[in-house]
């Protein structure tokens, strides 16, 4: 069960840790934001970040969103949703149509199949490009070496606008080599958004520049089961 008073103290504290992070890397603490994820967390479990000023939710799931946000959002209108699970090019309509920013494209038939539905719906949802810094098999995201090319294509044949970079680096892995690649690769094609850092790192990825963490269970408590 999800106790209000701790979704609100946790999220106190993460609020914290990022200002400190942030002053830490003399940055202003405001050009951090928090995105709070809220995937397998039911909307009971995510009403007190909302009455403690929360706007930012990740999911990971187009289904699961669709199933809670729509309610949320008529208590709440100024949320933002951030899509940060792998999509499919077959929900890209309902992506387009639920989501204000895509943290994962990254592949050419996702590119297509957003291009088409942003056409369709008139919405332009920000979108980020996943970067799969550790090149593992079973993860999403461009190879670093192919970032340029897809860029290029996302822009020149689909006519996409790309707005920054998302990673998850290897679990086993010191993250803070991830964020600096996926720092450097952001300053070389001049995109504004970094999205990195999770619960367990977030304020080493802040250090490295940092523009949103994603970060869910040191906010809603450990999830059931991995996901
Ligand atoms: C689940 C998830 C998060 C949040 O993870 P925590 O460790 O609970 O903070 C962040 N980013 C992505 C892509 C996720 O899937």
């Amino acid at each position: 069960m999800i106790d209000p008073q701790t979704v609100m103290a946790n999220l106190a504290e993460v609020r914290e840790a990022v200002a400190r992070a942030a002053e830490d890397g003399e940055r202003d603490p405001l050009s951090v934001a928090l995105i709070a994820v809220s995937k397998t967390i039911p909307p009971e479990g995510i009403r007190p970040a909302l009455a403690a000023g929360q706007r930012l939710f990740g999911e990971n799931y187009v289904q699961e969103a669709k199933a809670k946000w729509p309610a949320l959002r008529e208590e709440c209108p100024d949320v933002a949703l951030h899509l940060i699970g792998p999509l499919q090019s077959n929900k890209a309509r309902e992506a387009v149509e639920l989501f204000d920013v895509i943290h994962t494209l990254d592949r050419t038939s996702l590119a297509a199949a957003l291009a088409r539905e942003i056409a369709r719906s008139g919405r332009h949802p920000t979108l980020l490009v996943q970067v799969n810094t550790g090149e593992e098999p079973q993860k999403g995201g461009v190879a670093p070496g192919a970032v340029d090319a897809f860029l290029a294509e996302c822009r020149d044949t689909h006519g996409l606008t790309v707005s920054g970079l998302m990673c998850i680096p290897p679990a086993e892995d010191p993250p803070s080599a991830h964020f600096g690649l996926l720092a450097a690769i952001a300053r070389r094609h001049a995109l504004p958004i970094l999205s990195m850092g999770m619960s367990a790192d977030y304020p080493a990825a802040i250090q490295m520049g940092a523009t949103h963490v994603r970060v869910g269970s040191a906010i809603f408590g450990a999830r059931p089961s991995k996901a």
